[in-house]
């Protein structure tokens, strides 16, 4: 059972810990279906992950090692940003995992993030673009449970003795909000006290709701097992607190799932015709739906969200019919050059260290040591070079596919028909390059122009068309 290849859950964990929860909601339905020995997590600290490159990366370097000695199953990550720098350690990485039978899975949902292609040709097409990708998407996750947490709405931190006592000033209101929030009977009364208390305690509903779930009121820490915080003095009973979530628990989270989506889709970020300025986006929980409206000194713009959405999808649906393919994939087809080139300057520097190394080791005058092969620099210099052969070996292999490719073009299409039903933001900021809504219509410009045939470049819709 030792050798059964292993499901790794790749993490990345930022200094705040806002995001591990939300990759590790994301990634709970794929555990659920594995026994705990198949599992394996690897965390990656995420400071500065981003500047780093791979090699600098213990965490990454101990799943390449897995991966390199057939470990590794399945790869679940939350999406290409969590694994790659760009787009060139995307690819390198991509091939790796094709070799080793590796299959990956991001695992965000609704971000527009597309599933891992197993086809380094549409990687890569995707890694062109993938910079794009996230730039767009706000996401906002909650603040995770700790035993001492630096600041906690309602309470004050007492240094000397490490413990938390209410904040007189907040104490009050903080109570009403637990009475009123126990007796809360549908979404509407929810979205009212919220409202309300948001002002009060000049805070967001989003918080207020994680509030009403967080067991740190009832001093208890319920991450594993029933843990009590003795230096918290509590809001309220443990049973007071299991009740709440028991009874109306339903309502927080279709609250905070509702939120979640509205706020997933705000991606178009379209310009006031009238001003200028962005738009303000603007949540309705209730209704479920949202809007975009700017009032600034002027008659309002409004637009409801789900009005663009379907302009855009016309819009979107049109320019895909009008795509050059052939230019497309002829600029693709010369990244992939460049991309070797690279690679083969690459392994022609780490030849020339290879040879520099040698004569050094040659000319020096402490003498020849017959373990010269362990020493760790001419080791991690062999293993460049390998690794380039091996990449440049793939991309030749991913070039003849390429030229003797003759379904490429429909291939592409698919995939972009794909995320085209998925209303994927990815291909949006592919295409669209700005949108400005006036009192009665729009204008959209579309990007990527060049690779357009017999589109006029600016649309314009009335507003009564689609309404
Ligand atoms: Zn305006």
């Amino acid at each position: 059972m030792n050798h059964e290849k292993k499901h790794v859950f790749f993490r990345r964990v930022s200094t705040t810990g806002q995001s591990l929860t939300m990759q590790q909601s994301a990634d709970l339905k794929y555990r659920d279906k594995l026994l705990r020995h198949q599992v394996l997590l690897i965390e990656e600290s995420a400071i500065s992950a981003n500047k780093k490159s791979t090699d600098e990366r213990p965490e990454m370097q101990r799943l390449i090692s897995l991966i390199k000695n057939n470990r590794v199953d399945t790869l679940y990550a939350f999406d290409r940003t969590r694994l790659f720098r760009d787009t060139f350690e995307g690819m390198e990485f991509t091939d790796l995992c094709l070799k080793h039978q590796v299959k990956i899975v991001y695992t965000s949902e609704g971000n527009g993030h597309i599933q891992s292609t197993q086809d380094i040709f549409l990687e890569s097409f995707l890694g062109m673009f993938s910079d794009m990708e996230g730039k767009n998407i706000a996401r906002r996750t909650h603040e995770a449970n700790k035993r001492y947490p630096p600041k906690k709405l309602g309470y004050t931190k007492i240094k000397e003795k490490k413990s938390y006592i209410p904040d007189e000033k907040k104490e009050t209101i903080l109570k009403s909000y637990f009475a009123e929030v126990n007796e809360i009977t549908d979404m509407e009364h929810l979205c009212t006290i919220l409202n309300r208390y948001q002002k009060e305690l000049k805070c967001s509903a989003e918080r207020l709701i994680s509030i009403a779930q967080d067991p740190f009121y009832a001093g208890f820490d319920l991450e594993n097992g029933e843990n009590r915080l003795p230096h918290v003095t509590p809001y309220m009973t443990l049973q007071r607190h299991k009740k709440l979530q028991e009874e109306k628990g339903h309502l927080f989270t279709t609250y905070k799932k509702r939120l979640e989506k509205q706020k997933s889709q705000d991606t178009f970020a379209p310009i006031c015709g009238l001003c200028k300025k962005p738009m303000l986006y603007r949540i309705s929980v209730i209704e479920n739906k949202s809007n975009y409206s700017c009032s600034r000194k002027h008659e309002r713009v409004l637009m409801q969200f789900d009005d663009l959405s379907r302009i855009i999808q016309q819009l979107l649906q049109e320019t895909i019919k009008n795509l050059n393919f052939k230019k497309l994939l002829y600029d693709s087809t010369l990244f992939f050059r460049n991309y070797k080139k690279k690679l083969v300057m690459e392994a022609k520097a780490i030849d020339h260290q290879i040879k520099k190394y040698m004569e050094n080791l040659i000319l020096s005058t402490n003498g020849y040591s017959p373990h010269w092969k362990d020493d760790l620099a001419y080791k991690k210099l062999k293993r460049s070079k390998e690794e380039r052969e091996l990449l440049l070996k793939g991309l030749d292999e991913a070039n003849e596919y390429m030229a003797n490719q003759k379904n490429m073009r429909e291939k592409l299409e698919t995939l972009l028909t794909d995320r085209l039903k998925e209303n994927s933001p990815w291909l949006f900021s592919l295409f669209v390059r700005n949108i400005v809504i006036y009192p009665n219509s729009l204008d959209v410009e579309v990007s990527n122009f060049d690779y357009l045939t017999d589109l006029q470049k600016e649309f314009v819709y009335e507003v009564g068309e689609v309404s």
